[in-house]
């Protein structure tokens, strides 16, 4: 059963529940995360509660719950839904108070839903993505996983617009991220990705795919890059937790070659990856 989590308490998914006054829905004003569950365990759930710590603290916002709090409060939502595979979002928002810019005195809020997983059909996976390069038009602290995603939204729905899965963002001719994943090249059988600076959320995915990727011994430049190196990559694919590692067929008008022993390789990598922390963490 999907389930949402508001105001301290597991609600009925659709029950309306978020007050008039709420920063989140007034100004955007909280942070989030996004945790995929495998087997009924949350995967690298502490990676995830820490990038939460690090977003909330860099908004000035205090969490409203412990650690371990926040650790029983998912455990008890994977058990009430007894789903055992889900996706679960949660927000943190600086609280409900009425409407003004600065901060108000109020507690911080958290809501969550927990939901059947949405999945990228295999076929994503095998015949690899089309992608369209367009202009990064974000703010400066893109480490942040702030609720405020605009740019990112309207760069999604420009890129599906052209029949395209995802956009990859460029800021002064490098490529910084897609508008929801982490990008990865590989040329001369070397693995490049963006080098995890403020411009970029450091994905948890992307983190472990290069620890998978230095295990193979594949080796590994956290480099910016071109829109020509990108365009002249042997693989490319980008990463996040819902979609794990996809392969991209396609840059604008460039197809890239369909053969991917890396990629491969890293997928095969990733999977057991996965299913170790699973099996270590349940
Ligand atoms: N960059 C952006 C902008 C994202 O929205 C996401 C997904 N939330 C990622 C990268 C990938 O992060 P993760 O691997 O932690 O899901």
């Amino acid at each position: 059963m999907e389930l949402g989590y508001y105001d301290g308490q597991f609600r009925d998914i659709n029950e309306k529940v978020i007050p008039i006054d709420e920063r989140g829905h007034q100004f955007g004003d909280g942070v989030y995360e996004f945790i995929r569950v495998y087997k009924g365990t949350p995967l690298a759930l502490s990676q995830h509660l820490d990038r939460l710590e690090r977003s909330a603290k860099a908004l000035l916002i205090e969490l409203p719950f412990s650690r371990t709090d926040l650790e029983k409060i998912i455990e008890e939502g994977i058990q009430k839904s007894t789903l055992e595979e889900a996706d679960i979002y949660m927000q943190v928002t600086r609280g409900i108070s009425p409407r003004n810019h600065l901060f108000p005195d109020t507690k911080a809020e958290l809501s969550m839903t927990i939901r059947h997983p949405r999945q990228m059909p295999d076929e994503a996976y095998e015949k690899g993505i089309s992608t369209l390069l367009l202009e990064d038009e974000r703010w400066a602290n893109c480490y942040i996983k702030s609720l405020n995603l605009l740019p990112n939204i309207l760069a999604k729905q420009a890129a599906a617009s052209k029949g395209c899965k995802e956009a990859i963002l460029v800021k002064d001719g490098y490529i910084t991220e897609g508008s929801s994943s982490n990008v990865f090249v590989i040329k001369d059988q070397i693995l490049y990705t963006t080098p995890a600076t403020k411009q970029i959320l450091c994905g948890i995915t992307r983190t472990n795919v290069l620890a998978c990727a230095k295990e193979e011994g594949i080796q590994v430049r956290e480099q910016h890059m071109t829109i020509d190196f990108i365009k002249q990559a042997d693989e490319a694919f980008v990463t996040s937790t819902s979609i794990g590692i996809l392969p991209i067929a396609r840059i604008d008008e460039q197809h890239l070659s369909s053969t991917r022993p890396i990629i491969d390789k890293l997928t095969n990598a990733y999977q057991i990856f996965r299913e170790q922390q699973v099996h270590i963490q349940s």
